[in-house]
């Protein structure tokens, strides 16, 4: 009965937190976001109260069909994603295939190592008929409320470069034939090890990053997500994970462009204290996370976690990591779910 109890009075608590403001003490905002895999799953999300879409996927239009969608389908799903949200950011991915999903409409390539083949950003790249329509679409949506363009699996500023143009002929060919669009943001997913050391030369490039930390960690790690065999090796707090990330935010701070983290480490509590002090200022979850880490936010320091994040990069394991960062949350009181 006293668990119960425990846990009632716990719920309500967090619940307490869904109209109050991700702030930390010292009054750093960050903006919490939720990820979605289609449009519908906003309205299903609202009683978590998020800000906003961090990570839209767009395979769903893609997956299970023969012929890829056409500009108008795409345009009806993206916008009505901008419209459940009512004025809130939307953080629409491109499409992202390749390694793991596979699609019927595609020439696939034979390839040893997929995961390192043609995917994400690059597949856009090698078929710009793909990229063109669905910009055009993302563009002729983003007229009915914002979105922010992010392009997935990038390692080199020439990528982001011809990405980058590649909007802007979508949008010049719909000015050309008269139909309305809107403005996007243009950023980048970092989920690349290139991407990351790279980062101070790409934020010249882009409006924003977002750290995928689930690739991130793969190709970091070299541990294939998708392995059983390796799955104890793993870890999207090792310290070498952490540094790439810290180095993200840095970045951002210094070039004056925004910086989020939509992989799962994002939703994470125990991680919180590090992003927040890693520069990061927006983190993207599921629904479900969105209290639990909005009252990590609210408990801790910019000033103090911003140090925790120097220190936890120089640790020597993911081990060492996770104890600090008890630590840390146990000491402010915000013990995780016991
Ligand atoms: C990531 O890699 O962290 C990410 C958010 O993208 P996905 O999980 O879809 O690869
Ligand atoms: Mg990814």
């Amino acid at each position: 009965e006293q668990a119960t109890a425990a846990q009632a009075e716990r719920a309500r608590r967090l619940a307490a937190l869904r109209d109050l403001p991700a702030v930390t003490r010292d009054g750093r905002r960050i903006e919490l976001a939720i990820n979605i895999g289609r449009p519908e799953e906003i309205g299903a999300a609202e009683a978590y109260g998020p800000e906003g879409v961090g990570l839209f996927r767009t395979e769903f239009l893609f997956l299970d069909r023969s012929r890829p969608p056409g500009e108008e389908e795409q345009r009806q799903a993206y916008a009505a994603a901008v419209r459940a949200l009512r004025g809130r950011r939307l953080v629409l991915r491109t499409l992202d295939v390749g390694a793991d999903k596979r699609l019927p409409f595609i020439d696939w390539p034979e390839e040893m190592n997929p995961a390192l083949g043609l995917r994400g950003a690059r597949l856009g790249l090698a078929r710009p008929d793909l990229l063109r329509t669905q910009l055009r679409a993302v563009l002729r949506a983003a007229a009915e409320g914002p979105i922010s363009v992010m392009f997935p699996m990038v390692t080199t500023r020439e990528e982001v470069r011809r990405l980058r143009q590649a909007v802007e002929e979508a949008a010049a060919s719909l000015d050309r034939e008269g139909i309305p669009r809107g403005r996007v943001e243009v950023g980048i997913m970092v989920e690349t090890p290139a991407a990351a050391l790279a980062a101070r030369a790409l934020a010249r490039e882009v409006d924003f990053f977002s750290v995928g930390t689930n690739d991130l960690t793969q190709y970091t790690l070299a541990v294939d997500r998708t392995s059983q065999e390796v799955a104890a090796l793993y870890d999207a707090l090792h310290p070498a994970v952490l540094r790439l990330i810290l180095e993200v935010g840095r970045a951002a701070e210094e070039a004056g462009i925004w910086a989020g983290v939509c992989g799962e480490l994002g939703g994470e509590p125990l991680a919180t204290p590090f992003l927040v002090g890693a520069g990061i200022t927006e983190l993207s979850m599921h629904p479900r996370a969105l209290w639990e880490v909005k009252q990590v936010v609210r408990g801790i320091r910019y000033d103090e976690a911003r140090r925790l994040a120097e220190e936890l990069v120089a640790l020597a394991s993911g081990e060492e990591v996770r104890h600090r960062l008890r630590g840390f949350l146990a000491e402010r009181g915000l013990a995780l779910d016991a």
